[in-house]
């Protein structure tokens, strides 16, 4: 049994139960789905900080072994190349579900594997759940409200989704993770927990990887104009990923089921956030205009009243400090990416 060190540190106290001795945690283990994606790495990163065990679960299709490099050779450290379509059998006390493909570009590529990652990847995380009686975490997204009418969104709010759209493999599949999630949660007693997450950014994320954020910053620091889809009127609300990582912690360890809303409130237009990257990185910075792709939602802002009142959680980074930390690291990498071309 996988705590029993733990567990023979035990005292007994009569009235009150038993304390454990020392820092007064338990060591958890922890699976992380996805965990060699873009938000996976920072996730994973604060496990092991604090000193769990964490077992990543990935089949490599948008993550990159190389996030995951420091850790190896660490015995608190797993990675597991497993693709969650199929099942697995494992032992942990914590799931945190993460695998799925997160940017429009990767998960229109091949759609019919983006719902099954998102419907039979969960189903299994779910049976995997149940059968361990493990803690189950789902990183749902504000996708799911599809071309908001309610605007900010609450986690109340049903949401106004194409079902048979471009998108669609990616919003239905994750509203079909959510009803998955509850179903296990009421029809199988399973501990479930809901994050519907909002754009989020930082460091470590693919230099291609398609996302507004990134895109704009590879290409400000290219030197290449900035690509503004559509008339760059839309608004999305970024969330720097250090905030998310502590809020997916903070919901894990807390009481409620959700979903609660995950997300930085400050709302930009795509031309407001071209602005913003253009004096973070390079005032003589341009903009071009291409055209938009199909059922991009208008407008995006998160209502977090719920998640900062029951997980006394809410975002400390403003898009103005998170940008400078993600620019850092964007340039080492292009500059790296230039020397090996011989540049
Ligand atoms: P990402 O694409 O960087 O990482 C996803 C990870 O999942 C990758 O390592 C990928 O290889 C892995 N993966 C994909 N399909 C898999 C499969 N079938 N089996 C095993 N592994 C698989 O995305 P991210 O930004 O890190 O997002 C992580 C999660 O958060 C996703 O579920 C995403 O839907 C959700 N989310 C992210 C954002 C955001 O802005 N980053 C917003 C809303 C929701
Ligand atoms: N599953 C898994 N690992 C486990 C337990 C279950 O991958 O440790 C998968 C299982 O193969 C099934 C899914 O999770 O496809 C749902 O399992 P559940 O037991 O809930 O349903 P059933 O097997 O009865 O369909
Ligand atoms: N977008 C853009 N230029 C780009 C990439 C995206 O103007 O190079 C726009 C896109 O049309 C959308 C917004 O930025 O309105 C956010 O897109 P992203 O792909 O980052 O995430 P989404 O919120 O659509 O999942």
């Amino acid at each position: 049994e996988h705590n029993l060190g733990t567990r023979n540190n035990y005292r007994y106290a009569s009235g009150v139960g038993r304390i454990p001795v020392g820092i007064g945690r338990k060591r958890n283990r922890i699976v992380v789905t996805g965990g060699a994606g873009f938000v996976g790495f920072d996730l994973v990163d604060k496990l092991i900080a604090r000193g769990d065990d964490v077992i990543v679960v990935d089949n490599f299709f948008t993550g990159r072994k190389d996030n995951l490099v420091h850790l190896f050779g660490n015995p608190r450290f797993e990675l597991i190349r497993h693709d969650v379509v199929e099942p697995i059998l494992l032992e942990v006390d914590q799931i945190y579900h993460l695998a799925c493909p997160a940017s429009p570009v990767h998960y229109k590529y091949n759609p019919v594997k983006t719902i099954k990652t998102n419907v039979m990847g969960t189903l299994n995380m779910l049976g995997l759940a149940k059968r361990i009686g493990a803690k189950f975490l789902l990183t749902s997204t504000s996708e799911v409200y599809g071309d908001p009418l309610e605007h900010p969104q609450k986690e109340t709010y049903w949401g106004h989704v194409n079902p048979i759209g471009v998108r669609s493999c990616y919003d239905e599949g994750k509203r079909t993770a959510e009803t998955l999630t509850m179903d296990y949660h009421r029809g199988a007693g399973v501990e479930v927990r809901i994050a519907r997450i909002f754009n989020t950014y930082g460091p470590r994320m693919c230099l291609d990887d398609g996302r507004v954020v990134s895109n704009f910053v590879s290409q400000a620091i290219r030197k290449q104009p900035m690509s503004v889809y559509g008339d760059g009127k839309q608004t999305r609300s970024f969330q720097y990923v250090s905030d998310l990582v502590d809020g997916l912690v903070a919901l894990m360890e807390g009481e409620h089921v959700g979903p609660f809303n995950l997300g930085n409130p400050g709302e930009f237009t795509m031309l407001e956030l071209a602005e913003v990257v253009k004096e973070t990185i390079d005032p003589s910075a341009t903009i071009e205009f291409k055209p938009n792709t199909d059922d991009d939602p208008h407008k995006r802002k998160p209502d977090i009243s719920k998640a900062k009142e029951l997980l006394n959680w809410e975002p400390k980074i403003s898009l103005r400090e998170g940008l400078p930390l993600m620019v850092n690291d964007f340039r080492n990498r292009i500059l790296n990416e230039d020397e090996g071309k011989g540049n």
